[in-house]
């Protein structure tokens, strides 16, 4: 038994140290794809109207164009002339986390790498299930679709406040669901990550009110772009 099979995933957000653990060697996966700043609010690839209906224009227009927007000045203010203006976004995000003195660069940090990857882990007329190598690796780690989808949609339903659902590749090469809260995330501690979603209520107020299970359930079926997943997947 590995350590990360005695974390509970589907019922304890995780935290930090759990996520540490889930890392193992994996400490500094994803380096791969540095984010310099200046391009760290990259445009949509995608129309604002092609998410609709689970996520409508108007969602994407607060949600991409204030509250991301607002992620990204945030972070160009804090480390404008210091010791974090040069590094990239991935780099900041690592060296702030777990830090409360650093959580006023950490939070919007976080959150502007959260947000880039959430954009990209949707595509118009994506969901559904995954073909090839990363079905494979569904079924083997969840023992199919079924169970991926029971397990991705009720850490969604569960996770208590504001956070994000990810799918990640932990240490032994299979794939988990883990939820994180506030601005974490499982690349802020060396975890590779294939695909998230927000939960936050300001990504789903607008079109489903309460019914976030409505949301992450129209999320699943419509929304996830596998092809991101894969490509995280082989990206190291
Ligand atoms: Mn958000």
């Amino acid at each position: 038994m590995t350590e990360f099979d005695k974390i509970d995933r589907r019922s304890v957000l995780i935290g930090s140290s759990a996520l540490l653990s889930l890392a193992g060697a994996g400490v500094g996966a994803q380096a791969k794809e540095e984010t310099k700043l200046a391009a760290s609010y990259p445009p949509l690839p995608y129309p604002d109207n092609a998410l609709a209906p689970v996520v409508s224009s108007e969602t994407v227009a607060y949600h991409y164009g204030k509250h991301h927007k607002g992620y990204y000045d945030a972070v160009l203010k804090a480390v404008a002339g210091g010791e974090f203006a040069d590094l990239s976004l991935e780099e900041i995000v690592r060296k702030t986390a777990g830090d409360p003195s650093r959580a006023a660069l950490f939070n919007p940090a976080g959150q502007l790498w959260n947000h880039n990857f959430y954009w990209t882990s949707m595509r118009p007329k994506g969901g559904g299930k995954p073909t090839g190598a990363l079905a494979a690796q569904i079924e083997e780690s969840f023992g199919g679709y079924d169970g991926f989808r029971k397990e991705f949609a009720g850490a969604a339903t569960k996770l208590f406040g504001s956070g994000w659902v990810w799918l990640v590749r932990d240490s032994n090469n299979k794939l988990a669901v883990v939820p994180t809260a506030n601005a974490d995330s499982p690349m802020a501690h060396g975890v590779r990550c294939l695909l998230t979603c927000d939960v936050w209520e300001h990504a789903y107020y607008i079109d489903w009110r309460n019914r976030r299970a409505d949301y992450v359930g129209g999320w699943l079926d419509q929304l996830v772009n596998w092809d991101f997943a894969a490509q995280n997947l082989a990206a190291g």
